[in-house]
């Protein structure tokens, strides 16, 4: 209900500074409902082929990294002889 209502103001994009408070609470109060769930998310790690372990929310970075980024080209390079 709460959602619906939410996409229809940012739809039609109106009267969206005169609610603005509602939508900070409303995040602000969907926030604190999945908090457990973000945190246990966030302790959640990977690891990657190069050997690097990270939190799940850091794999985009990682993958642009230089050390993931050496990797790869050696992965090339031993596949292309
Ligand atoms: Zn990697």
């Amino acid at each position: 209900m709460v959602l619906s209502l939410f996409a229809i103001y940012i739809i039609q994009d109106i009267n969206y500074v005169e609610h603005k408070e509602y939508f900070k609470e409303y995040f602000k109060k969907r926030y604190e409902d999945n908090k457990d769930k973000i945190k246990i998310q966030s302790l959640q790690k990977l690891t990657c082929n190069c050997g690097k372990t990270f939190g799940i929310y850091k794999k985009t970075r990682h993958e642009k990294s230089q050390y993931h980024k050496d990797y790869l080209k050696q992965q090339d390079q031993e596949y292309s002889c």
